[in-house]
């Protein structure tokens, strides 16, 4: 990665006025006026300086490679997960598979949406029959960091002691309750450790 500076206009040194003479406070971009702490920062702005990419191209701002290169890295490492995740065949799923568990593609969609909706081409064995991952459901539970960011909020315009001496297990209790009511929020989430071999062609699946 290199960064475009040639064409940079020089840092403009932040001083206090009337204290000319004394060690700027900050730095700004000599182009957009963006403020850094240094000097070598605002001479490699993040506001108005681009990247060059590994491979030439033009990055887009704030990042060091260019999009494609991205995408590309991403479905890279997909694959890496997916080479050293343990292959089901679709009978080994459904044979130990939990009520509902759904698969999915790894972004987002679960098996029905599948091919309607991803973008990037499925992994296929060499017959072209597609893998999807497992999923294991994750629910949404209210917790200690809830009540305390509630707790938090409520008392942000208030003296500091105000926490002090109030009943926190009220609400904790409330959370429990609000728990134990709601045992189905929650999300499925791929588990990359197993993926499972479909048994049809990805071309043949009806959604
Ligand atoms: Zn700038
Ligand atoms: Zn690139």
């Amino acid at each position: 990665m290199s960064t475009r500076t040639e064409t940079k206009s020089a840092p403009i040194p932040l001083v206090r006025q009337g204290m000319e003479d004394t060690e700027p406070v900050a730095w700004a971009c000599g182009d957009c006026g963006t403020v850094r702490q240094t000097e070598p920062e605002a001479l490699h702005c993040y506001g108005c300086t681009v990247a060059i990419c590994a491979c030439g191209e033009t990055c887009d701002r704030g990042w060091t490679a260019c999009r494609p290169c991205r995408a590309a890295e991403t479905a890279t490492q997909r694959r890496k997960r997916a080479e050293a995740a343990e292959v089901l065949t679709a009978e080994e799923w459904h044979a130990c598979r939990k009520d509902m568990e759904p698969l999915t593609d790894g972004e987002d969609y679960f098996f029905d949406g599948f091919f309607d909706y991803s973008d990037e081409p499925p992994l296929v064995d060499a017959q072209g029959r597609p893998y999807l991952w497992r999923t294991t459901w994750t629910p949404m539970r209210l917790g200690v960091a809830d009540v305390e960011a509630m707790l938090e909020r409520a008392g942000d315009e208030h003296h500091e002691e105000i926490g002090e001496g109030l009943d926190w297990s009220i609400l904790t209790e409330a959370c429990e309750r609000w728990n134990a009511a709601h045992p189905t929020a929650g999300s499925w989430f791929p588990d990359e450790t197993q993926r499972v071999l479909m048994p049809v062609e990805a071309e043949a699946v009806d959604p």
